[in-house]
């Protein structure tokens, strides 16, 4: 089970933290893995850091906020891989500040990064799928969707509609072989929540608050990823997919 061998996957954000988690978790199923980020360097050394697992492994710098860059990119892979059967639509950024104090400049940056520019990119993406019959999206979501937090109110408002717009295209995109799916994830340690874990006493009250009593890790995410994204998932459409060590479903 979950054998993607001759299988594409396409990953936004995968430098580092979560989307570098799931290449190497995919590529470890076999499948060819395509890493996207904006620093081709870091790009460059993750590849690198792959490859010493026997991850088949391409790199495709470009910047999600940049539409027709984005979609040229994907337009090459497709020219030169000949399809994408996995796309993991992870890249993501944050922007911490008091609702009141909150610039609307940054409230359309970050809704525009983790939202509008996910929508327009996996629309390209679903378009060769719907072609071939066959596809896996995933959106990586997260619990400031479904439990409120103060001060990340535009990336609140942006993954809460990521989490939306997966049901919307579970609900048109479906019977055309392709699922739809997001993972949401709770608490993990990564250069995005850098300014949470050096911080004692937030990390103190995670470790009360969350059943598992601890940080999550990337690679927490990546296994429930394999799954969302392997052929076996095939009956799961518009869900989201949860992994936060019990946070959302305790008191
Ligand atoms: P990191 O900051 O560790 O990694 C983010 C990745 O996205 C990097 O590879 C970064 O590379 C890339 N990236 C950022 N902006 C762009 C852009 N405009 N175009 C292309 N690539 C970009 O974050 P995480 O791994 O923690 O986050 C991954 C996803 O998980 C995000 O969507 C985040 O919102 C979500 N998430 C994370 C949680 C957590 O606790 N960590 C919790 C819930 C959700 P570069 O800077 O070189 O472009």
């Amino acid at each position: 089970m979950f054998n993607l061998s001759g299988q594409v996957a396409l990953i936004t954000g995968s430098s580092r933290g979560i989307g570098l988690a799931a290449a190497r978790a995919l590529g470890r199923q076999g499948a060819t893995v395509i890493i996207n980020g904006r620093d081709a360097d870091a790009l460059e050394r993750a590849r690198e850091s792959l490859a010493v697992e026997g991850v088949d492994t391409f790199v495709l710098p470009f910047d999600i906020t940049d539409i027709e860059q984005s979609t040229q990119a994907v337009d090459t892979v497709l020219k030169t891989v000949g399809k994408i059967d996995i796309f993991f639509s992870n890249a993501g950024i944050q922007h911490r500040e008091k609702l009141l104090d909150f610039p609307l400049s940054d409230f359309e940056r970050v809704v525009f990064a983790n939202l509008t520019a996910q929508w327009a990119l996996g629309r390209h993406v679903a378009a060769g799928m719907h072609e071939r019959g066959y596809g896996r999206i995933i959106f990586t979501g997260s619990i400031t969707a479904l439990l409120g937090r103060r001060e990340v109110t535009a990336y609140t408002a942006a993954k809460a509609a990521m989490h939306g717009i997966v049901r919307q295209w579970a609900a048109e995109l479906s019977g055309s072989g392709i699922t739809v799916n997001a993972v949401a994830p709770g608490y993990i340690k990564t250069e995005l929540t850098t300014k949470l874990w050096t911080d004692p006493e937030f990390t103190s009250w995670l470790e009360n608050r969350v059943p598992v009593k601890k940080w999550g890790e990337p690679d927490d995410i990546a296994s429930a990823l394999v799954f969302l994204a392997a052929r076996e998932s095939r009956f799961m459409t518009g869900q989201v997919l949860v992994v936060d060590g019990g946070l959302s479903s305790s008191m």
